[in-house]
This record gives C-alpha cells, sequence and structure tokens, in this order.
C-alpha cells in the first residue's frame, strides 16, 4: 500500500480531510490536478463565515455550519489568518421576502443561531446605507481570506505527515475489495480506502454512487465597488432568502481585505471550469444537455426567470447595480467595476431539483463528497473530520 487513505482534491474538504488523518496518524496521500491548492471553489467564493441561520433544521448544512462557523473563526485567528468579524444583515423588500425572512428567523432559532428581526428604523442603525421594509440581524457573520486557510490546512497536513502530489489528475478510482487503485496521469497507486472531494468534477469518479444526480454548473461572477466608496457597507448586507433556492441572491459583502463586493450571480455556466461568460468546455456542455434533469429543471417558471435575470445582470453591470440598489439604494453602476468568478459544482436531480444539501455517499472503500456547495468552506473543519472518519471505517 502507498497510503492508509488516498484523498482526491486540494480545496477546503480535502485538505481538512488530509490534515485530521495525518494528525490523527494515518498515511495520507492527496492527489490534485493543478498546480497547488484551493484554485477552483476553495479559492473562487464569498469568503464569508455563514453561521447558518437559515439552513433546514436537521439538515448537513445546518449540522455543520454552526460549529463550523466557530471553528473556522478561531482557527483563522490563532493563526493570523484575515478575518473581519462583521455580522449579518438580511433585509426585505415586499410581503414575499418578508415571509422568506420570517422563515429564516424560526430556522434560526431552530438552528440555535442568534438572531433578531428588526424594525425598518433599526436596520440604519446597523447598516447606515442599506434599506427594507423589514430586517434581520446575525450577529456571527465574519469574513476570511479562504486561500489563505486553505493553504494553512495543507501546510498543517504536510507537516504531520501527508503527502500533496500536484499536476495529477484522477481518472478513476478502482475498489479491489481490499483496498483501492487509484488511476491517475501519473500512475496508478495503492490505498486502503479513497475520499474524492473533487468539488466540480466529483460526480465523474464518483458516478456509480449518483445516477441519480448530476453537476450542472452555475458560474457566480461577482462586481466590485470602487475603492472610495468601499465604506457605505461594513459587514454583509442580504436579500431575504428564497428558502425553494440554494442561491443567495446577489448580495454586499466587505471581504478581510477590505474590498467591498457585490455578487454572486447564479448563471449557467458553459464550463465547469470556465470563469468568463463565454468560456466553455464541449465535454461539461454535453454532460448539462444530456441530463434529462437539466430539461425538467428549466420547466420551472422559476427557474426560467431567474435564468434571463442572469444573462442580463452577469453581462451588464447596470443590471447588478440595480439588483444591489434593492439592498443599497445610493449605488449607482459607475460605483462597480467587474471582479472575479466562482462556479458552483451544484447537483442537479434525475426529476429537476436542485439539490439543497451537502450530500455525502459510501461503497466499497470511497467515501465521495458530493454537492459540495455553499457553506462547504465554513463547514470544513468539522465536516472534513466526519468525512475523515467515514473513510478511515471503510479502508
Ligand atoms: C461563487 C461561490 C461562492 C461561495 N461562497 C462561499 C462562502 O462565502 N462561504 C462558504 O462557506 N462557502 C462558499 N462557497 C462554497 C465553497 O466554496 C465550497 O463548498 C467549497 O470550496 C468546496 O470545497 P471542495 O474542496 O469540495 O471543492 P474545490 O475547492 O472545488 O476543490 C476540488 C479540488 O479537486 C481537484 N480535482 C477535481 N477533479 C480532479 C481530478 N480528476 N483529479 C485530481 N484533482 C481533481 C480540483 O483541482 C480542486 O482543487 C462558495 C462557492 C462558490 C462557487
Amino acid at each position: 500500500m502507498d497510503a492508509d487513505v488516498a484523498v482526491v482534491g486540494a480545496g477546503a474538504i480535502g485538505s481538512s480531510v488530509a490534515r485530521w488523518l495525518a494528525k490523527d496518524g494515518h498515511e495520507v496521500v492527496v492527489l490534485d490536478k493543478e498546480t497547488g491548492p484551493a484554485l477552483h471553489q476553495s479559492g473562487r467564493n464569498s469568503g464569508v463565515v455563514h453561521a447558518g441561520y437559515q439552513y433546514e433544521p436537521g439538515s448537513t448544512k445546518a449540522r455543520f455550519a454552526r460549529e463550523g462557523a466557530r471553528r473556522l473563526i478561531a482557527y483563522c485567528r490563532e493563526r493570523d489568518i484575515p478575518l473581519r468579524q462583521n455580522g449579518l444583515l438580511v433585509v426585505a423588500q415586499n410581503e414575499t421576502e418578508i415571509g422568506y425572512l420570517e422563515e429564516a428567523h424560526r430556522r434560526s432559532q431552530t438552528n440555535g443561531i442568534e438572531a433578531r428581526m428588526l424594525e425598518p428604523e433599526e436596520i440604519q442603525q446597523v447598516e447606515p446605507a442599506a434599506r427594507g421594509r423589514a430586517g434581520l440581524r446575525v450577529p456571527a457573520y465574519a469574513s476570511f481570506d479562504a486561500r489563505a486557510y486553505v493553504h494553512s490546512l495543507t501546510g498543517e497536513a504536510m507537516t504531520a505527515g501527508a503527502e500533496f502530489l500536484y499536476d495529477t489528475t484522477v481518472e478513476a478510482i478502482e475498489d479491489t475489495g481490499r483496498g483501492v487503485r487509484v488511476h491517475t496521469s501519473k500512475g496508478t497507486l495503492e490505498a486502503g480506502g479513497a475520499v474524492n472531494a473533487a468539488g466540480l468534477q466529483a460526480d465523474r469518479l464518483g458516478q456509480d454512487v449518483c445516477p441519480d444526480m448530476r453537476i450542472v454548473p452555475f458560474r457566480g461572477y461577482y462586481a466590485e465597488v470602487v475603492a472610495d466608496k468601499r465604506d457605505m457597507v461594513e459587514g454583509h448586507v442580504y436579500p431575504a432568502p428564497d428558502p425553494e433556492l440554494p442561491f443567495l441572491g446577489v448580495h454586499l459583502s466587505k471581504r478581510a481585505d477590505g474590498r467591498l463586493i457585490v455578487g454572486p450571480g447564479a448563471m449557467l455556466a458553459f464550463g465547469r471550469e470556465a470563469y468568463s461568460f463565454w468560456g466553455a468546455d464541449g465535454r461539461d456542455l454535453l454532460d448539462t444537455l444530456s441530463w434529462p434533469g437539466f430539461y425538467r429543471l428549466l420547466g420551472d417558471a422559476k427557474i426560467r426567470s431567474l435564468i434571463g435575470d442572469e444573462v442580463h445582470k452577469s453581462l451588464s453591470l447596470k443590471a447588478m447595480a440595480a439588483e444591489a440598489r434593492r439592498l443599497v439604494p445610493e449605488i449607482e453602476a459607475v460605483d462597480l467595476v467587474d471582479s472575479y468568478a466562482g462556479n458552483r459544482a451544484q447537483m442537479v436531480s434525475r426529476e429537476g431539483e436542485l439539490v439543497m444539501d451537502l450530500v455525502v455517499r459510501e461503497q466499497g472503500n470511497t467515501v465521495h463528497v458530493l454537492n459540495a456547495v455553499s457553506p462547504g468552506l465554513t463547514c470544513s473543519l468539522p465536516f472534513g473530520e466526519h468525512v475523515a472518519q467515514l473513510a478511515l471505517e471503510r479502508a
């Protein structure tokens, strides 16, 4: 055996799994096709510590976000990783959104996350530039430097003995009955067990365990507020979340480095790792277009309208500013410049539903992390430990 456990993917989840296993005395090899860690979802995101006020009670997200947020903040503090504990304000503009807000407030109480409903005049005491007919304040939100965090996890995993092999694409994980053979672009490796934490590619390496769902990537693109207007928001200002959608809607977030970002949008992507509007990948596009769930998803009028709005927003800063103005009326298109993008490993079921929760499936000697969507970063410390323990049971 080359290792007790082979981990595919050096994003936040794979790195957290590897760190836990190495510190627990196991031999670990991490394989990543890129030149370093956090080059996909874990390095292209909002960098928000989501305390998880609105997740469906009992879900895997709700289970891991609360503990994950607490531990992530402590982890960043102890290691001097840039962190800004600036709190969340959610605002509702109409009756439907007030209903969403009240549902989110109920969920926060069940999930044990401190949150307080606000009258319209109280909103401005929290964020002077924000407006709404009702608000919800969640103090436990924060911003952190996600890339620095993942680099720290990989560093600690290596110090504890884990080996990281970059530029190494995993082509298949073969179960031998007594362990796994991991076939890569650089040869074959034998291990007692494997963890598939391949993010945007996870369904391909785990196709036997997820015949009922497939990744249909959604591009999250950001605009950024120009430097002299950054201080119009100090924390995070979000719209009330539609409980039927995994996307949070365009919001304003003060990052740990002081930049104020607006986004992310949720535009269908033509390639899983294509980060520009026109970027495409033939195989990815074919996979999306050949998935029956994709057409069933498009059958939903709410999704069709969302996609229509997204095309407009992703091509026009004017449309992005109009969306942001629902939260902070003083924002103008001239205050925004285009910024970065990140794609979500969003699973769509055969029936056409957007899978809402983090999904873990096990088969033989392998554990697969599927639908590693937000708040995967926030959950990554306790969730990584959970996945590592499942892997040990199977190795
Ligand atoms: C736009 C956006 C905003 C987000 N904002 C937040 C947020 O504010 N807070 C939060 O908690 N979460 C957020 N998330 C979610 C969070 O980023 C993810 O849940 C988390 O990063 C998933 O980590 P991962 O390790 O599973 O995947 P990834 O970070 O995508 O890592 C997967 C790794 O696997 C490697 N890989 C893939 N295929 C192979 C292969 N065949 N062989 C070898 N290596 C392979 C890739 O190179 C990559 O390094 C956001 C996500 C997006 C897209």
